[in-house]
């Protein structure tokens, strides 16, 4: 299986080369050997693919004219040229950043859905209405009801989707603020985002569709009530203006555009950021400039588990595998499997502002990131409770005390403490013992530009730009004022994949 993904990434390449960049003209510049920080593979993972290596297509072969043009290429922009293409249109991804993926290659927990293949033959009992329910709640009852029943009733058939075509996510976990495990990863319980992007991108290469990396859509071209086109900044020096009839934005949120953030929210004035660099809001802020409308731009997510000296967050997995969190005094202060916002007010009210997640062996095997978290030095261990106390500077005593009851809590199925009810299936005895220390960060931009369920943008005058689709981080209203985790995912491929086929639906009429 091992060997198989590396020729798979390989192979990938390779059809990408004969199909859509003459072998002689790939140039170095396009070569990009993907082994960044945001990487969240495991060790023995990284053996076998770390060639998450990539050919982008050369710029020589950029044509005038396309069908569709999508911007940004991250799980949103992808599932878009997929779905365009099965549908019989020429599309293009131009894509800012030298590599491809955006914040979706650094998405960890997975990707929630109900009533699916996976879930039930995991013996998992869950309904549309139960998830759409507890999404209701975890965003304040201020969610888009439309384009969250969208989202909600075809999530099983983007689980379908994605593992027919090599991408099969059918181990389940859960996130804050579901009853359930219907968040989905991939079979050995690594992080989702890498393994994701890389089946997409295959998926693209074998369709041979066109990605320019490098190259910033900077406007959207409009005549008359209709898109005709952009301007694109190709390999970050050269002005070309493409046509076409049909343009779908899926550039990810402004998560990494700290001045956008305090603009919207003020009291995040310092907060750093889980986001990629290229999470700056320029699709927000390109249809806007067209008239669009945006919605909930002041709900702006913090996640409460990031690691501060890097940005790095540490997957919601971990507390959702068992973990718990405690203070400087070696004892619990929340639930932590209550929804993002509580949470990270609960840690932001301690005198410290900062936290500990604690966990065990036993969550360390079935969380893989973990051994990524451990690779970049954010893991303190011990071999007993005491020991890891110890070098956590924390009360030894207080820490035993609270890991022992916890443990007699999982034991009787109930935490009279914080009324935790999830997560709760193995207790924390086994091997040795570890923690990383946590503060909230900014996380995600709830709000943005304001579409339909078909994916169309909607003007502030209530009218629609003819041929002009959004789709991902970048559009407002699903998660209402907070998102739930593995939410996020779940959204980009649903409302990517309807882009791809509206656009190439619009092209045909
Ligand atoms: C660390 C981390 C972990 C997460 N974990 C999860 C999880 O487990 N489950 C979950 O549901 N959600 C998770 N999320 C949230 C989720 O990953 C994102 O909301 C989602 O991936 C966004 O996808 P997208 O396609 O909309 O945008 P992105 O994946 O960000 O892609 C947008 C792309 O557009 C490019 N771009 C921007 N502007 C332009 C331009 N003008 N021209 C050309 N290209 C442009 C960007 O560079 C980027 O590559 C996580 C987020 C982070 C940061």
């Amino acid at each position: 299986m091992k060997k198989r993904m590396v020729l798979a990434s390989l192979l990938g390449a390779s059809l990408f080369l004969n199909g859509c960049v003459g072998a002689d003209d790939a140039t170095s510049d396009n070569k990009v050997e993907d082994t960044g920080k945001e990487d969240t593979k495991n060790e023995e993972e990284d053996a076998t693919t770390s060639a998450t290596y990539r050919e982008y297509t050369d710029i020589s072969e950029l044509e005038d004219q396309y069908d569709v043009i999508i911007v940004g290429s991250g799980g949103a922009g992808l599932s878009a040229a997929i779905e365009a293409k099965d549908a019989g249109a020429n599309p293009v991804i131009f894509e800012m950043m030298p590599v491809a993926g955006g914040n979706t290659k650094k998405s960890s927990a997975g990707m929630n859905a109900s009533e699916t293949k996976f879930q039930e033959a995991a013996g998992v009992e869950d309904s549309n209405e139960a998830f759409f329910e507890e999404t209701m709640i975890g965003g304040k009852e201020t969610n888009d009801e439309e384009l969250l029943s969208y989202m909600i009733d075809n999530s099983a058939d983007a689980i379908n989707w994605l593992d027919s075509i090599g991408i099969t996510l059918d181990n389940l976990t859960t996130t804050g603020g579901m009853s359930v495990e219907r968040t989905h990863r991939p079979s050995d319980g690594s992080a989702v985002g890498e393994y994701l992007v890389n089946g997409l991108l295959d998926n693209a290469y074998e369709r041979d569709i066109s990605l320019f990396v490098n190259s910033e859509v900077q406007t959207i071209l409009e005549e008359d009530g209709k898109v005709t086109g952009v301007e694109v900044l190709v390999n970050q020096t050269e002005e070309r203006t493409i046509k076409s009839d049909a343009v779908i934005v899926a550039t990810g949120g402004f998560g990494a555009n700290s001045e956008m953030v305090v603009e919207n929210d003020p009291a995040l004035e310092g907060f750093v950021t889980t986001n990629h660099e290229g999470s700056t809001g320029t699709g927000i802020e390109m249809i806007s400039s067209l008239g669009g409308d945006v919605v909930d731009m002041d709900d702006i997510q913090i996640h409460p588990t990031v690691e501060q000296s890097s940005g790095y967050l540490i997957t919601e997995a971990v507390r959702g595998e068992g973990a718990i969190l405690v203070s400087n005094e070696g004892t619990r202060f929340t639930n932590e499997m209550n929804t993002r916002d509580v949470v990270s007010a609960d840690i932001i009210a301690l005198p410290e502002k900062k936290a500990y997640l604690i966990f065990d062996d036993g969550v360390k095997e079935r969380v893989k990131a973990i051994n990524k978290y451990e690779s970049e030095g954010f893991v303190v261990s011990g071999d007993s409770i005491e020991e890891l106390a110890n070098e956590m500077s924390l009360p030894a005593e207080a820490l035993n005390e609270t890991i022992e009851t916890w443990n007699k809590s999982v034991s009787e199925g109930s935490d009279s403490a914080f009324g935790r009810d999830t997560a709760m299936d193995e207790d924390l005895s086994n091997g040795s013992y570890h923690a990383v220390e946590v503060a909230p960060g900014v996380h995600h931009t709830m709000g943005g530009v304001h579409i339909n369920t078909f994916t169309e943008v909607i003007k502030t005058d209530g009218n629609k730009v003819e041929g002009l689709y959004a789709a991902g981080e970048m559009t407002g209203g699903i998660h209402g004022s907070n998102r739930i985790g593995g939410n996020a995912v779940a959204d980009i491929i649903i409302f990517g994949r309807q882009a791809g086929k509206q656009a190439a639906n619009y092209l045909q009429n």
